[in-house]
């Protein structure tokens, strides 16, 4: 792929986060931080480092701003945070709680928010056995159970930490205000962008967004908002091709909701709803363009998902991604962090695969669906009565 560099004098308005896509951590490197307490956890420390190690990564004395990924014990009673100087660094958050809890996500999802970290893992004692119960920033949640052997049990764990932590987050955003004027309050496909938000919303597929302004404090809310690239947690986004199809030097164009806004009340450009210009590979950044006046969101992290399927398909001139499900929808393992490279590129091959890959339904396990579509009306003609909210777990 070439992406032609611009060569006009307008200076991107730079509004990249600066500890998120700044510094570059070692790959295969990882330490411990805190102190893990219970016999348990400290055992389930030593044995995800011991697989790490196995695995070829090093250890190293003390995290800092050069280490991939860092095991941070924590009181699951009194999580404290670890404070990465880095955002590429991945954070496991890895707690006691003495028997599996009942309802994973909502003991392990505060875990994960209130230690700053990436994924959380929560170790307990089951009848047969220790038991890793494991919670996504995606609210994905899932469980892997000691069946006897210490090192085919943390492998296994490993299998599961390991694409989180070793994918690539695409969060910088460069904005250009130089949205044209005739733009400014939107278009056709932005107005289908805000039925399909208020579509969501009426078929209850918004769920409420995790309240973690409640339990974090000010500035470990700017840490996180940061760290995830995200504006607050929401779930799932929609996008529309401009039309007629429009191509910028950083490839096609589209129109995308953008991120921790209210999706069933899609309505100003430049805060709700946001044009891509692409995708600049070479500071791993998406371009936008907004009106000169406003005050922008960051676009959904997805952006280079929906990116790449543009990119590759001239007639897909819609997106969908929801967390929700529509039953006999195939379940892939894809167990990436949505806004990742990684995540990306496996929803793009298996839209590539579908039978018809411009009215794709995806699923993705312990995650959600993404549809593609001729428009977004087309795309809910198609899904009406057929979605459901409850996603598939395991
Ligand atoms: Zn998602």
């Amino acid at each position: 792929m070439t992406v032609q560099s611009r060569t006009t004098t307008a200076a991107p308005l730079t509004i990249a986060a600066a500890v998120a896509d700044r510094g570059r951590v070692v790959d295969h490197t990882f330490a411990r931080n805190g102190e893990p307490a219970p016999p348990r956890l400290a055992w389930f420390v030593d044995g995800l480092a011991r697989a790490m190690r196995a695995r070829g990564y090093t250890e190293v004395g003390e995290p800092g701003p050069t280490v991939q990924v860092v095991l941070h014990a924590l009181d699951a009673d009194e999580p404290r945070p670890y404070r990465r100087k880095n955002a590429p660094t991945f954070v496991v958050a890895l707690g006691y709680v003495p028997e599996p809890p009942t309802d994973l996500l909502r003991t392990g999802y505060p875990l994960l928010v209130q230690g700053l970290a990436n994924l959380a893992v929560l170790v307990s004692d089951g009848p047969t056995g220790p038991i890793a119960s494991f919670v996504t920033l995606e609210q994905g949640t899932y469980r892997v159970d000691h069946a006897g052997d210490d090192g085919q049990f943390f492998t296994a764990v490993l299998e599961r930490v390991e694409p989180l932590a070793t994918s690539r987050l695409v969060i910088a955003n460069e904005f250009l205000p130089d949205l044209p004027e005739a733009l400014w309050s939107g278009d056709d496909q932005t107005a289908q962008i805000t039925r399909a938000g208020e579509r969501l919303g009426a078929l209850d597929l918004l769920p409420a967004a995790f309240p973690i302004e409640e339990i974090l404090s000010e500035r470990d809310l700017r840490h996180v908002k940061l760290l995830y690239g995200i504006g607050g947690l929401s779930y799932g986004n929609v996008s529309a091709r401009r039309l007629p199809p429009t191509e910028s030097a950083w490839g096609p164009e589209f129109w995308m909701s953008a991120s921790g806004v209210d999706k069933a009340n899609l309505r100003e450009i430049g805060r709700d709803i946001l044009l891509v210009r692409g995708y600049e590979p070479a500071r791993n950044s998406i371009i936008l363009s907004i009106p000169p006046e406003v005050k922008p969101n960051r676009v959904s992290v997805d952006a280079i998902e929906h990116w790449m399927i543009y990119r590759e398909h001239p007639d897909v001139h819609a997106i969908l991604h929801v967390h929700a499900w529509i039953k006999g929808t195939p379940a892939t393992e894809i167990n990436y962090p949505c806004g990742t490279v990684e995540l990306a590129t496996s929803v793009a091959d298996l839209v590539r695969q579908a039978p018809d890959p411009t009215r794709a339904v995806v699923g993705q396990k312990n995650h959600g669906l993404t549809i593609t579509g001729h428009s977004l009306d087309e795309i809910f003609a198609r899904i009406d009565g057929h979605i459901v909210r409850a996603v598939p777990m395991d």
